[in-house]
C-alpha cells in the first residue's frame, strides 16, 4: 500500500476529476485568523461569539466531563484562556465543518452515521492520546477529519462513489481504499489531505490523515499520529457496531503492538470511548443511535443467560445452531436486498434504471451541480415509428430492439452519465459536469450510435432511428426545478419528431420556463 504519487501529481489527478469544495465561512475566518501572527484571543473569540448556536456548543463541550475543568466556565472569553487557542480554533472548526458538510440521506449514504462514526473516533483518539500521556491538541480534529475525503467523494462524485462502496467485497476500509483507486487511481485518505491543504489546514493534521489506513508507510514525524487515528478508527467501528466482539482482538493487537498497551487497557478503553462519546455528540446534535459500552453489553447478556437456566452443553448446541440459522438469514437478507434493489431501481426488460428512480437522482444531481456551480444536461429521446416495428415483426421482435438500444446506450455514456428509461421507448441521460458543446457532441453521438445499430430477430433485420430533445441547467438558473428541464427536454424531442425525426433539438432554458 505505498503512498508515493508526489503532491502536484496527485492534486491534478484529483483536480481533473473533482471540483474541491470550498470551507465553510466561519471556517475560512478562524482560519486566517489564527494563521494570522499578530492574531489576538479576541479576534478569534469576536468570530465564535458571532454565532451564537456555535458559542453555545462550545461552551457545553468546554463545560463537559471531556476536559473535566475545575470550574463552570460561562464564557468564551475565559474557554479561550483556560484552553488555550489551538484548543478552541480545534473544537470550533469541527463543529462548524461537521455542521457544514452534509446532504440528503439515501439508502447509500447516511450522513448521521458517518458524523456519528467520525466525532467517536474524535472522541477515541483524545482518549488515546491521554491514556498514552501525549498530550496532542490537534487530535481531536484530526481523528474528526480523517475520512473527509469519504465525505467529499461522495457529495461530488455520488453515483459513481457509490459504485466503489457497492464493489467492495467486505465492510473494511482496506477494502474502499483498494474500489477507490480502482475506480478514481486516488483514494480518499489523499483526497482529503489535497482538500484540507488547500483549505490551509497545517500539515501536522493533514500528514497523518493521508497516512490512517497506512501508518506503516507514514514519514516517520508523522508516524504516531497516523497510528493512533488508525487505533481510533478501529474503536468508533466497533463501538457502532452490533458485534463488537468481532473487532475487539484486532485493536488489542494493534493497541499492544503500536502502543504496548495491554488487552486489559483496550477493554477499559473501549467502555470508556462510548460513554464519552454519546456525551459529545449531543452536543454535536448527533443522534448516538445504539451505541453502548462494553460493560453494558456483557451485562445484558449475563441478565439474558441468568434467565435461560440451561446446561453448558445445551447452551453450547443452541448457540451452534442459532449460529448456523444467523448465517443462512444473513444470505437470504442478502439474496433479497439485491432483488429488492433490482426492483425497486432498475427496469424489468432493459435493466436501465426506472422511471422512479431517475426522478430521484435528478433532484440529487440537481442539487448537487447547484451547490458545486457545475452545469449539467438532460437529454430525453424516444425511438421514432416503433409501433411499426411491432406491427411488422412482432413485439418480442420489438423488445429486443429495446434491449439492443439499451445495452448500446449504456456502453456508450461515462460512468458518471446516467441513463434510464423513462417509459415504453422513451429514455432519458443526465450528464453531470457537462456544459452545452458537450451536450451537442454527445447527443449527436448518441443519435449515430443508436442508427448503427442492427438487431437481428428471425432472420429480419431491424434498425431504427431516434429524435432527442436536450436542455442545459448552469448554475445561474437558480430557480428551475427538475420537471422544468424534463419538459423543456420534452418539447425538444416534440420538435425533433414534427421537424422530421432522426434529429437532435437542444433548447435553452427560457425564462419564462421559471
Ligand atoms: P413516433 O415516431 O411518433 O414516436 O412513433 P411511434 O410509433 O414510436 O410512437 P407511438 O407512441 O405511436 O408508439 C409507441 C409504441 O411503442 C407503442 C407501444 O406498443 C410500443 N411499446 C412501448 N413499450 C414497449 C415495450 O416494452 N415493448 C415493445 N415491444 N413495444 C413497446
Ligand atoms: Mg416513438
Ligand atoms: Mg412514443
Amino acid at each position: 500500500m505505498r503512498q508515493d504519487i508526489p503532491n502536484d501529481a496527485l492534486l491534478q489527478l484529483i483536480g481533473k476529476q473533482i471540483n474541491l469544495p470550498s470551507p465553510p465561512a466561519v471556517a475560512v475566518k478562524i482560519l486566517k485568523t489564527v494563521q494570522n501572527r499578530e492574531c489576538s484571543l479576541e479576534d478569534l473569540e469576536k468570530i465564535i461569539a458571532a454565532d451564537p448556536a456555535l458559542t453555545g456548543k462550545m461552551l457545553r463541550i468546554a463545560n463537559s466531563a471531556f476536559y473535566s475543568l475545575p470550574k463552570e466556565v460561562g464564557n468564551i472569553g475565559r474557554a479561550l484562556s483556560i484552553l488555550g487557542t489551538n484548543v478552541i480554533k480545534n473544537i470550533a472548526l469541527s463543529f462548524v465543518i461537521a455542521g457544514d458538510m452534509r446532504g440528503e440521506d439515501n439508502v447509500f449514504f447516511n450522513f448521521d452515521y458517518f458524523w456519528r462514526r467520525s466525532v467517536t473516533a474524535a472522541v477515541a483518539a483524545e482518549l488515546v492520546t491521554g491514556l498514552l500521556q501525549k498530550k496532542d491538541d490537534d487530535i481531536f480534529v484530526t481523528a474528526l477529519l480523517q475520512d473527509i475525503g469519504v465525505l467529499t467523494l461522495y457529495l461530488c462524485k455520488g453515483n459513481e462513489y457509490v459504485a466503489a462502496l457497492k464493489k467492495r467485497t467486505s465492510g473494511k476500509e482496506t477494502d474502499l481504499i483498494q474500489a477507490e483507486r480502482e475506480i478514481f487511481r486516488f483514494d480518499h485518505q489523499q483526497l482529503g489531505y489535497i482538500l484540507l491543504e488547500s483549505w490551509g489546514i497545517p500539515e501536522t493534521i493533514t500528514m497523518p490523515m493521508r497516512f490512517h489506513h497506512d501508518p506503516e508507510n507514514a514519514p516517520k514525524m508523522f508516524q504516531h499520529t497516523s497510528r493512533v487515528l488508525n487505533v481510533a478508527n478501529l474503536l468508533s467501528t466497533s463501538c457502532n457496531s452490533t458485534e463488537i466482539s468481532g473487532y475487539v482482538r484486532e485493536l488489542q493487537t494493534r493497541m499492544h503492538e503500536y502502543f504496548a498497551v495491554t488487552p486489559e487497557q483496550t477493554w477499559e478503553l473501549l467502555d470508556d470511548v462510548a460513554r464519552k462519546s454519546i456525551d459529545i455528540l449531543n452536543i454535536f446534535e448527533i443522534d448516538p443511535g445504539q451505541m453502548k459500552t462494553y460493560s453494558q453489553i456483557l451485562q445484558e447478556a449475563n441478565e439474558e443467560l441468568g434467565k435461560l437456566n440451561l446446561t453448558y452443553e445445551q447452551l453450547v448446541l443452541e448457540l451452534t445452531e442459532a449460529k448456523k440459522k444467523s448465517e443462512m438469514f444473513a444470505r437470504e437478507l442478502h439474496d433479497a436486498n439485491s432483488r429488492l434493489e433490482q426492483l425497486a431501481f432498475r427496469d424489468g426488460l432493459t435493466n436501465l434504471y426506472n422511471h422512479r428512480y431517475f426522478q430521484e437522482i435528478l433532484k440529487n444531481e440537481l442539487s448537487r451541480a447547484r451547490r458545486y456551480h457545475h452545469p449539467l444536461c438532460l437529454i430525453m429521446f424516444d425511438i421514432d415509428f416503433f409501433k411499426n416495428v411491432n406491427d411488422t415483426f412482432g413485439h418480442p421482435a420489438g423488445d429486443q430492439v429495446l434491449i439492443n438500444l439499451a445495452n448500446a446506450v449504456s456502453a456508450a455514456i461515462r460512468p458518471s452519465d446516467i441513463v434510464a428509461r423513462y417509459g415504453g421507448e422513451e429514455f432519458v441521460v443526465i450528464l453531470p459536469e457537462t456544459n452545452q458543446t458537450g451536450m451537442k457532441v454527445f447527443a449527436e453521438r448518441l443519435r449515430r450510435c443508436v442508427a448503427a445499430i442492427t438487431t437481428v430477430f428471425q432472420n429480419n433485420q431491424i434498425k431504427v432511428t431516434i429524435s432527442s430533445g436536450g436542455v442545459l441547467f448552469s448554475p445561474e438558473d437558480d430557480r428551475i426545478t427538475a420537471q422544468q428541464l424534463i419538459d423543456i427536454a420534452d418539447r425538444g424531442l416534440y420538435m425533433s419528431k414534427k421537424n422530421g425525426r432522426n434529429r437532435v433539438t437542444l433548447l435553452p432554458i427560457d425564462t419564462t420556463d421559471h
